[in-house]
């Protein structure tokens, strides 16, 4: 099962999150038929992404990260809402991710979305997750993300991230960095320990009173006909007339769960009636 546990430690100075997202990856694989490259790339993104959206306050709230590559020949993207519903693809990232452009844009459903973007090196998804909350939204932040892909499968994702809240104090500071180098090989932790065990192991006496929040994000896409239908309507009648003589039906395709959506002429007689 996912997990993402979240508390506050070191004197409550800094927030920590614990993640195992090993489902999550295994069940990107199935959907998007990944290879090993790819499955560590949008696993990884996936676990930021269910980290991200275990942050967002408002009921509405959403969450997206996208990955660009300079040349504009690889994209990775995922997202997720507050309901811990996480999804994402990949798209030619099998040559291997390696710099680009990272966009975050937080939606609390009210006001405009906040939007950050950083310039990234290398594709490693700690390192980038790290360079973003450092650029765009200045909180230190420390992000061991790992996923570990054998034979087609991902036997461990997840990881560890900690947060230093203002006012971190000194000791704590060395507290939290000192922790955090036991997660250096993230996914072989998670794959040993689960994120029960990290908390277990590592945390116990930082937690032994209680204000763990545990949640369960999982795979799952937003997508709907209705939704669908609301993508196409603005398109108008005429538009939509001439794509069903031209190719006899209108497909909708959703990158998220790789699932068709067909509507053919009565389908779009019955949006206009
Ligand atoms: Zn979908």
């Amino acid at each position: 099962m996912n997990k993402l546990y979240k508390c506050l430690v070191y004197d409550n100075q800094v927030s920590l999150s614990v993640l195992e997202t090993t489902e999550l990856v295994n069940k990107a694989i199935k959907i998007h038929n990944l290879d090993a490259a790819s499955a560590e790339i949008l696993g990884g993104m996936l676990t930021a992404a269910a980290y991200m959206a275990g942050c967002l306050k408002s009921e509405r709230g959403a969450i997206s990260l996208t990955v660009k590559s300079n040349d504009g020949s690889a994209t990775v993207s995922v997202s997720g809402d507050i309901k811990g519903h996480i999804r994402g693809y990949i798209d030619g990232g099998d040559g291997g991710l390696k710099g680009g452009t990272l966009t975050v844009i937080k939606d609390d459903g009210f006001s405009r979305p906040f939007v950050g973007a950083c310039e990234l090196k290398t594709y490693d998804v700690s390192e980038n997750l790290m360079q973003y909350f450092h650029i765009s939204e200045q909180i230190p932040t420390a992000v061991a993300i790992g996923v570990k892909i054998k034979d087609g499968v991902c036997e461990a994702a997840g990881g560890v991230i900690m947060q230093l809240l203002p006012g971190t104090s000194e000791e704590n500071m060395d507290r939290a960095e000192q922790r955090m180098q036991s997660f250096v090989n993230a996914a072989d932790v998670v794959g040993k320990l689960g994120a029960d065990g990290i908390m277990r192991e590592y945390f116990s006496q930082e937690t032994q009173n209680g204000g763990v929040y545990l949640t369960f994000p999982e795979y799952k896409c937003n997508c709907s006909r209705k939704k669908i239908e609301g993508v196409i309507l603005p398109l108008g009648k005429n538009e939509l007339e001439n794509i069903l003589s031209e190719q006899g039906e209108i497909k909708v395709h959703c990158h998220y769960c790789n699932k068709d959506y067909i509507f053919t002429q009565t389908d779009v007689d019955r949006l206009f009636k």
